[in-house]
């Protein structure tokens, strides 16, 4: 049979660009190819306190409803970060897209939280410490009424038609009449399936299969920029002020060595530390329960350094990998945690430092040093940012603090498009792994997107 539309990989972008394929037209013949778990059969064996044992397909990052599948389900219904919908669509109909998002939540919730709005006090404190807060309404699901809404949505697609395949891994596209050859191999059997149009929403998980595309294909790719940084973890009560208030800081910084600028952001009040598997590499992350009785005496989030590469070097992604397989190495195969008191003093952290450690770790990683692998620019950037922060949250900067590294977010192909998101005619690239979202509101607002493109419900 030949498809309407072939979705390559069954994330929050994938999964919306169906629901709304079908709404659009409920006759339409969808398949999405997904390489990993069914959500139900989706399982961390390092969840709880274990070490990350390299799985062969991640079920933190692979699998239905994605790379969220086991996020804290933090909705940002905004375009200041999350994404740059807003310079790809304008405002007004990026906007509408990630408040469709909301919408379509709601309905599939059984119980929809209430939306934290922003601040206007703790931006003019941030303001005062040479911060910028970047404040949106945020809608926090958690991890688990998160994960119970995408079940109901996929349920949804699955009772409405879609083809769901799982454990399919799709390898190649080739051209054909009419539209495309979808390549797939599922537990050693290869198929072919073909397809009108296909969207492809494979997540930053995916970089190497949209890399592969666009160079087979000729289409231009345009530079991007990388992240690198850590997971820093604290006494929930330092941030308590911030959280009780608008539950998710995230705040900008330019450093005052290389004015550079870092960003704090993924924060997770009651949380815990989490390990990702890209591929073979580790790196951390960070999530949190909505249930009270599941929150932890800790917070978590991100500190990120930001870098640009000028001129031809087009690699950030390998760039960063490099660094996250250099601390994997360091580590014997896992994360390097760190006291930040020991990062100032220049000595490594070891087993007996860390268990006298006021703040308990909730992930377990190797005790070490950062400092042997994490580049100086970067380090330096990241000491300078958890200082400036310690001035709107005094106890940031504690000795105890531990930073878990590394976290770094790859976006570095950005393949050029029509403007709809469209990079070959009848091939659409959405969601993160398109370069331009960098969280589930836009990601999904993407689908959405496209999949009114497909049905000609755009208005030029
Ligand atoms: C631990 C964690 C916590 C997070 N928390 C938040 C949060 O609270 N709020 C927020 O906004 N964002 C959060 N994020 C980011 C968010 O999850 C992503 O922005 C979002 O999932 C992107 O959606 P996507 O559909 O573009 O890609 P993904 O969710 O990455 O989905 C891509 C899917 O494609 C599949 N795939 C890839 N290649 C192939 C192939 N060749 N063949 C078949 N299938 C393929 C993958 O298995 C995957 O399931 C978090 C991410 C992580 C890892």
């Amino acid at each position: 049979m030949k498809y309407d539309i072939a979705i390559i990989g069954g994330g929050i972008g994938g999964l919306m660009a169906a629901y709304q394929a079908k709404k659009n037209n409920r006759n339409a013949n969808i398949i999405i190819i997904e390489k990993g778990f069914t959500l139900d059969k989706r399982n961390c064996p390092a969840g709880h306190n274990k070490k990350c044992i390299h799985c062969k397909i991640c079920s933190i990052t692979s699998g239905y409803a994605g790379a969220g599948a086991f996020s804290d389900g933090k909705f940002n219904l905004g375009t200041a970060y999350g994404g740059t919908m807003g310079d790809e669509l304008g405002e007004n109909t990026a906007m509408k897209y990630i408040n469709a998002v909301d919408d379509i939540l709601r309905d599939f919730s059984d119980d929809y939280p209430e939306l934290y709005m922003s601040n206007e006090d703790l931006k003019l404190k941030c303001l005062q410490n040479n911060l910028r807060l970047l404040d949106m309404n945020v809608r926090h699901l958690g991890t688990d009424k998160n994960y119970s809404t995408m079940m109901h949505l996929i349920e949804w697609l699955n009772d409405n038609g879609v083809v769901l395949t799982s454990l399919t891994d799709c390898t190649d596209i080739e051209k054909c009449d009419g539209g495309y050859e979808i390549h797939t191999i599922s537990k050693g059997e290869t198929e072919v399936i073909t397809a009108e149009k296909i969207i492809i929403a494979t997540g930053r998980g995916g970089a190497e299969f949209v890399t592969n595309f666009c160079n087979k294909f000729g289409i231009q790719i345009g530079a991007n920029s990388v992240d690198i940084g850590v997971r820093v973890e604290m006494k929930d009560a330092v941030w308590r002020e911030f959280s009780s208030k608008i539950y998710e800081p995230k705040i900008l910084y330019r450093t005052k060595t290389f004015e550079d600028r870092t960003r704090m952001f993924c924060f997770n009040q009651g949380g815990l530390v989490s390990a990702e598997n890209n591929q073979g590499v580790i790196t951390a992350n960070g999530h949190s329960f909505a249930e009270p009785e599941k929150k932890t005496d800790n917070c978590n989030f991100a500190i990120l350094s930001s870098i640009h590469f000028a001129g031809d070097f087009t690699k950030p992604t390998e760039y960063a990998i490099n660094i996250a397989r250099n601390m994997n190495f360091a580590g014997e195969g896992n994360i390097i945690v760190q006291r930040f008191g020991d990062l100032i003093r220049g000595r490594r952290t070891n087993d007996h430092r860390l268990s006298a450690n006021s703040v308990i770790p909730t992930l377990k990683a190797f005790a070490g040093d950062l400092s042997i692998v994490m580049p100086y620019r970067a380090l330096t950037n990241i000491i300078e940012t958890i200082y400036a922060l310690d001035k709107v949250a005094p106890g940031c900067a504690n000795d105890d603090t531990l930073l878990y590294g590394c976290e770094n977010k790859y976006y570095s192909i950005k393949p050029v498009h029509n403007g709809n998101f469209e990079i070959m005619d009848g091939v659409y690239l959405i969601g993160d792994g398109s370069g331009i979202t960098r969280g589930l509101s836009q990601s999904g607002a993407m689908g959405l997107y496209v999949a009114d493109h497909i049905y000609g419900k755009i208005e030029d």
